[in-house]
């Protein structure tokens, strides 16, 4: 049996999302999706800005109450424009690698001093770009790391400030791969054994024991694990002041998931009721807090706009073959994960067909959709796949050596290329015969 999944249009009562029909043409706020395709070719990534910015400033008002920064987590969407556009606004960013550290420099230099860096596997060269970057807060999740950090803040002179990420052992009911909270997960140092590694650290003068941090997973619905986690994180930060750290920071991670569904969704609703779980598991705890949102910000801003290449059956199926495949959006085979997908021109009747939307790329795993009830369709229609701004575009591979898809970030009445179209010669450039 088929998942009876309603047709949609994103015009729910609360939109979410920033596309709508217009004259019957499906539009991102003031930009006629037709046209861009028409310019840039396809597959495309749309953002919008204003959405962006919106979600961003949800987060600020949410938290305008205690003293915090919002440092958006770079790999949900790492494009330059996306960043610089943020940084603007005040953002701080989470990173996770070197190569994220030189976005943040490159989109908006002036927020180095608001990064903070997490991540199991930090390399040497790593570790001292970010110390001569002098950013804010080191996410240490072992105590390994934790050596190594010393020797490179003694090496090249700096104090290092760093919060260790602790595993609050606490479940977060969402996909087992974006789940990170439990003690099976290779995230973060145990909550108990975290209070002797920052009593050994306190012996490195060039160690500044300054924060505490967790992060539960991604995509987590409800609310309550959250307080949860920063109950025992703020637990822990008091017996930390008792043992005499300067502890400044508490870094609640990041993790507030999105409806993908059709069903109608208030970002601010949700946003409001994250903080005030944050807010009732920190209790009276006086620290800077420090959020790392990442899906939350970008994902329904963002959305990939494909074409149809054919349509086939095999049997009792039909394929809907588009020429967006796996490497341009790898969610639905990664996390089994649901993406609306709606036709660029309005249905005008209440038919529908059930079918596979799929890649071209050679992987039974290349498929968007299952059995997904679509209006009617035929080649060289445009669709697009909603809710692909996080974790979409910074996914992509050259699979099949397909070039990467461009990105169009649009801002009101103006749409800017933010991201060309790969062509051939960049996927052969690094190559030696
Ligand atoms: C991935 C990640 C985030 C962002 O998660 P979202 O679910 O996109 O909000 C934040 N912090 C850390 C440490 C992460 O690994």
């Amino acid at each position: 049996m088929s998942k009876k999944i309603a047709v949609t249009t994103p015009q729910s009562e609360v939109s979410p999302r920033p596309f709508a029909y217009r004259n019957r043409l499906l539009h991102c706020d003031e930009a006629d999706l037709t046209a861009l395709a028409a310019e840039h070719g396809t597959p495309l990534y749309v953002y919008s800005a204003q959405q962006i910015s919106h979600r961003f400033q949800l987060f600020e008002a949410a938290f305008a109450t205690r003293p915090h920064t919002i440092c958006y987590a770079v790999k949900a969407n790492s494009s330059l424009a996306i960043l610089r556009l943020l940084g603007k606004q005040g953002a701080g960013f989470d990173i996770v690698s070197g190569g994220e550290l030189k976005r943040v420099r490159k989109a908006h230099k002036p927020a180095l001093k608001k990064v903070v860096f997490s991540g199991v596997g930090k390399q040497l060269w790593e570790i001292d770009a970010a110390l001569e970057a002098d950013i804010l807060l080191f996410n240490v999740e072992s105590e390994a790391e934790l050596h190594l950090l010393a020797a490179r803040a003694k090496a090249l002179g700096k104090t290092a400030r760093f919060a260790l990420r602790v595993n609050p052992d606490v479940f977060a009911e969402t996909h087992p791969y974006i789940s990170t909270g439990l003690s099976e997960h290779k995230f973060g140092i145990g909550i108990k054994a975290a209070r002797s590694i920052y009593r050994s650290a306190k012996k490195s003068k060039w160690l500044d024991p300054a924060g505490v941090s967790v992060h539960i997973g991604s995509q987590i619905r409800k609310v309550d694990p959250f307080a949860a986690a920063l109950t025992r994180v703020t637990s822990l930060i008091a017996d930390l002041r008792h043992d005499g750290h300067n502890i400044r920071y508490v870094d609640a991670g990041g993790g507030l998931g999105i409806d993908y569904g059709a069903t109608a969704f208030d970002p601010a609703k949700q946003v409001a009721k994250y903080a005030a779980a944050i807010t009732k598991g920190l209790g009276t705890e006086p620290a800077n807090l420090l959020l790392e949102p990442g899906r939350f910000i970008v994902a329904q801003a963002g959305a990939l706009l494909t074409r149809i290449l054919y349509i086939k059956k095999n049997g009792t199926k039909t394929f809907v073959i588009t020429d967006a495949g796996i490497n341009d959006l790898i969610r639905p085979a990664l996390y089994h994960a649901h993406h609306e997908i709606i036709p660029i021109k309005q249905p005008a009747g209440k038919s529908t067909f059930t079918a596979d939307v799929v890649g071209p790329v050679c992987e039974s795993g290349d498929f968007f959709a299952r059995d997904r009830i679509l209006p009617p369709v035929k080649p060289n229609d445009l669709i697009l796949l909603l809710d692909a701004g996080a974790y979409g575009m910074s996914q992509t591979s050259n699979y099949n050596s397909r070039p990467r898809p461009a990105e169009v970030l649009i801002d009101n009445a103006t749409t800017r290329l933010i991201r060309r179209r790969e062509t051939m010669r960049d996927l052969l450039a690094p190559e030696l015969l």
